[in-house]
């Protein structure tokens, strides 16, 4: 829904201020994404793998060989027919053991009718088998085993290995272990569990084929992704360049953090607080001096973020001066360098007054259809940048960059675009609110396991990061609901 005031409403409006344009949460956070699917990223680098964490992706990660590349056994015990195994407990000879990082070469290590070869996790399976037993289920064959585990250590060079390594070795059934040589011949075990064709271990190319793509570009490289592209080879990634976005705090209150503020001065909390998220959200902030409530300086420092070739920042972040104040300045003078305004406030609190607009030549981006179809074809008109006006308020500065800021880093960044997902738990104690905006409270989120239950922290209003800071959630109460009872389930941002 979207709701229009008009500017007279704003008290000390100004002509050149943007008519009003209050949307609902859902509707502000849409034009976001609509307006992220049209940005491109920047050129590509190579860098090193590790150096890629946190980074987007600029090419797919293809499997360079099939994952797995073989037969893997998935637990340590005895490969064997399982056709064998009719007759539970079924004897079988020993004739060769395979170990991880050794090929069972056909006809030296495989295993035929009534046979089975020991196994390790992470081994190939040898010729012949279909199955493996986990050696728990496994019990020396009488007579077969004495003195074997000390053969077998000895065979296997384990000199150092201790007596009781050896004992509880004998005790799995391992005392038949040997090196596959003929001084195998004659061990047996005894299998005590039937297994089916199939069972404990992952054929080749089961989790991926030779040539599959199995990261896609515009992904970003967490643990995960750094590991598959480590298993398919790449030493080097290939990733986009982080946007830079430019951090502008405003506030004739506001003092850098190395000084010494005056009594009725504030520290810059804010542009630290939003570099802070911008790295975490993939970009590299360029933090601008503060701009005091004064047009002609503040509309100097905004053209240096959105025009200065140097800077080069490809989005712009404002903080405070967005609110119905009369020193409120920032709409008014963004209206003056001809900005278009998406929307110029949210239902929501914290963080209602937050405008989202963008500056420069041509018309806005639209997610067109190619857009829409997740390709990134559009480029925005030259020289256009985005900017987003948040409040100076501390936690909505956090709010609002969370909501709405992020997508489009993460745009710029190249990353394929994250839908906004809420998380569940239950309501440790009731809540009491007002109907009309959507809110994100902080809240602590405790309980253990699957037993997570959250509670609203008791705060000071949106300027309060010191209980922001002990909270580590956000309630997110639908604009509708006066009231929820202890024990309902309610929706969670985590922060
Ligand atoms: P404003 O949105 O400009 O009306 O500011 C709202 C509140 O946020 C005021 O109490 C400001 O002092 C505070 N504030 C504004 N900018 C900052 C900043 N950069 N760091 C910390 N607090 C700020
Ligand atoms: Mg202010």
């Amino acid at each position: 829904m979207i709701l229009c005031m008009s500017s007279s409403s704003h008290p000390f409006s100004s002509s050149v201020a943007p008519a009003a344009r209050v949307v609902s949460f859902e509707e502000a956070r849409r034009l976001v994404e609509q307006h992220a699917a049209g940005v491109c990223p920047g050129e590509m680098e190579t860098v090193d793998l590790l150096a890629g964490l946190g980074r987007v992706l600029a090419e797919g990660i293809v499997a360079d060989r099939d994952f797995p590349p073989f037969d893997r056994a998935t637990r340590d015990g005895y490969a064997v027919r399982a056709a064998d195994l009719a007759e539970i407990p079924a004897r079988l000879e020993v004739v060769g053991e395979a170990k991880a990082g050794c090929w069972p070469e056909p006809g030296v290590c495989s295993v035929g009718r009534g046979q089975a070869v020991a196994i390790m996790t992470g081994a190939p399976l040898p010729a012949g088998a279909d199955a493996v037993v986990m050696v728990e289920h496994t019990a020396l064959a009488q007579g077969s085993h004495a003195n074997a585990a000390k053969d077998a250590d000895a065979e296997l060079g384990f000199a150092q290995r201790s007596h009781t390594n050896a004992a509880q070795n004998a005790a799995l059934g391992w005392g038949t272990l040997g090196s596959g040589r003929d001084t195998l011949g004659g061990k047996f075990v005894d299998i005590l569990r039937r297994v089916g064709v199939g069972e404990n271990f992952v054929p080749r190319g089961a989790e991926a084929r030779a040539g599959q793509l199995l990261l896609d570009r515009g992904r970003r490289l967490d643990h995960t992704g750094i590991a598959i592209a480590a298993s398919a080879g790449k030493s080097r990634v290939q990733v986009f360049r982080k946007p830079r976005v430019a951090v502008l705090s405003t506030g004739d209150e506001v003092v850098e953090i190395d000084a010494k503020p005056g009594p009725a001065q504030i520290r810059n909390s804010n542009s630290y607080s939003l570099a802070a998220q911008v790295q975490n959200a993939g970009g590299e902030a360029v933090r601008l001096a503060i701009a005091p409530d004064e047009p002609r300086r503040l509309r100097a420092l905004i053209e240096q973020a959105l025009i200065e070739e140097g800077l080069a920042c490809d989005l712009l972040l404002l903080t405070g001066g967005v609110s119905m104040g009369k020193y409120d300045l920032v709409e008014q003078v963004l209206g003056e360098l001809k900005a278009e305004f998406y929307f110029t406030g949210a239902e929501i609190q914290p963080g209602r007054p937050v405008v989202f607009g963008s500056c420069g030549a041509g018309a806005p981006a639209r997610a067109d259809s190619e857009a829409a179809a997740g390709t990134r074809a559009r480029a925005p008109a030259p020289h256009k940048k985005y900017f987003f006006g948040l409040p100076g308020n501390p936690v909505s500065t956090m709010v609002t960059f969370e909501l709405f800021a992020r997508p489009m880093i993460e745009a710029l960044a190249g990353m394929t675009p994250q839908r906004l997902i809420f998380l569940r738990a239950r309501l440790k104690s009731e809540i009491r609110t007002k109907t009309g905006l959507k809110r994100f409270l902080p809240a602590v989120l405790s309980g253990e396991f699957e037993n997570a239950e959250v509670e609203l922290s008791r705060w000071q209003g949106s300027g309060d990061i010191a209980t922001l800071a002990r909270a580590n959630c956000y309630v997110v109460i639908p604009p509708e609901l006066e009231r929820i009872e202890a024990g309902e389930w309610v929706s969670l941002m985590m922060r």
